[in-house]
């Protein structure tokens, strides 16, 4: 048997002293340069290949190695999944007037718990209270990280080895572990379920009433409804039944919006407005699902039961930092002026764009895409539907266009799994969606037509019958 050729690798300084290795030097450091050279070399000698790579070669593959390194590991991406509120892909983007905001207190101390005037120690959720108060019509707010914080905070406070009565119909669960029941045991209440999953009545709620409840509850079916033979009963009768018990009547709305959307002609959803007049003490919402700010958790409704809220230690461990309370804030000002809303908030941006727009884009793109896929592949313009996501609305759906893109010769999945993983690897990842053998790009979310165009040329394919 022959032995196979030894590795003879240049020495490491030989390797430094490349054109490359003196490049690495510089961006990266001597120590971090060197140390990506040992590897590349370890590596090297492990898979026994080329027993004469050259110092040069080892350079680049250093140097390649430490701007890996480099590169963010969260980092721009386009969303053509046809889903707006994308929880995977961040939610909402934030409007310029919040991005500002948040860079301005990024740079500088604020006043974020300090009074100006008096010269005394403030309260961070104060900036935004005055606002939610006048947007919502709600006595007070406080604000924490997540809406699934929200919920914890008032359910320890008010249902803590206590009951917190929920109909069947609304312990839902939404994507990444938010179960409503395992919520309620981290938050120290006890499930008292009532009714069944569709049909929930008033005497249900008032039969379960006793010396242990807490508090009573609604919750938004966030993902799903359910129809056909089915019975909720109105917030406003839980609200009379909740008030001659002396039980706060919490409902969590999930998504939370302040605007009736149907202004838009989006489908009309409750807002928070619509849940406080309805007669709920405590309404629970998201910052970054339709109110399209920054993730928070914003709790608003009765000044007695939002100072126990804002007494709980819970509290100090959720609460909001000065950045996110910046984009807030910033994000809540918009909405004093719903004339302008659609403009400057990008998520209703997004939900309002209209077919015919998305189609032009649609049009426009075509030719570059196909041509950068070549004769492989078929580009077709097809209608779909996009989502609002997050939860919310869950049956809205928004007409849109889309770039189909599909093997020419015979249909193989492992094909489409491919090119949508070629469109993955591009500097700013498209991610788009497979149905029906076919590689789906909804443009209703790609609003920087250029940046997708420009890299279609670094697109590397393969050929549409999966032969390379
Ligand atoms: C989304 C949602 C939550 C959780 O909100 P996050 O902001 O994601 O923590 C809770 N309840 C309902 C009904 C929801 O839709």
């Amino acid at each position: 048997m022959n032995k196979p050729e030894r590795f003879r690798p240049p020495s490491v300084d030989t390797v430094l002293r490349s054109t490359d290795g003196t490049l690495a030097i510089t961006r990266h450091g001597r120590a971090a340069a060197t140390e990506a050279i040992r590897q590349v070399l370890g590596r090297l000698r492990e898979s026994g290949s080329p027993p004469a790579a050259s110092a040069e070669h080892i350079a680049r593959m250093a140097l390649d190695r430490l701007e890996a390194l480099e590169r963010p590991s969260q980092r721009p991406v386009i969303n053509l999944t046809g889903t707006v509120l994308h929880t995977n892909l961040g939610r909402a983007l934030l409007a310029e007037e919040a991005i500002q905001a948040v860079v301005t207190a990024m740079r500088a101390p604020t006043n974020l718990e300090y009074e100006i005037e008096a010269g005394k120690r403030g309260e961070r959720d104060a900036h935004v209270r005055e606002l939610i108060r006048e947007l919502t019509g709600a006595e007070d707010a406080v604000l924490v990280n997540n809406n699934a914080s929200a919920v914890l905070l008032v359910l320890n406070t008010f249902a803590k080895d206590r009951e917190a009565i929920v109909s069947r119909g609304e312990l839902i669960e939404i994507g990444g572990a938010f179960r409503m029941p395992d919520i309620m045991t981290r938050a120290g209440a006890i499930l008292r379920e009532v009714g069944t999953t569709n049909r929930t009545h008033l005497k249900d709620y008032a039969e379960a009433i006793g010396p242990q409840t807490g508090l009573l509850m609604k919750v938004h079916t966030s993902n799903y409804v359910v129809q056909g033979f089915t019975t909720e009963v109105e917030p406003s009768e839980l609200s009379v039944l909740a008030r001659k018990h002396e039980l706060p009547f919490v409902d969590d709305l999930g998504s939370g919006t302040l605007i009736d959307l149907a202004r838009w002609g989006l489908r009309h959803e409750k807002t928070v407005q619509d849940a406080l007049e309805g007669g709920a003490d405590l309404v629970t919402f998201s910052g970054d699902k339709l109110l399209g700010g920054p993730q928070a958790g914003i709790v608003a409704g009765r000044k007695d039961l939002v100072a126990k809220l804002a007494k709980n230690p819970l509290k100090r461990a959720l609460r909001l930092d000065k950045l996110r309370l910046a984009a807030l804030e910033a994000t809540l000002r918009l909405y004093r002026n719903p004339d302008r809303l659609a403009e400057r908030l990008p998520t209703l941006r997004l939900f309002t764009r209209k077919p015919a727009e998305l189609s032009a884009l649609a049009e426009r793109l075509l030719p570059a895409v196909a041509e950068a896929l070549g004769s492989g592949w078929v580009v077709e313009i097809a209608e779909c539907s996009s989502q609002i996501g997050s939860g919310a609305l869950p049956l809205e759906t928004l007409p849109s266009a889309a770039l189909a893109l599909k093997p020419a010769g015979k249909a193989s999945g492992a094909a489409v799994e491919s090119l949508a993983a070629a469109f993955r690897a591009l500097p700013l990842p498209v991610i788009g969606r497979i149905a029906q053998g076919a590689l789906v790009f909804d443009l209703r979310c790609l609003e920087d037509e250029a940046a997708f165009a420009a890299q279609l040329p670094l697109l590397k394919p393969e050929a549409g019958d999966g032969l390379a």
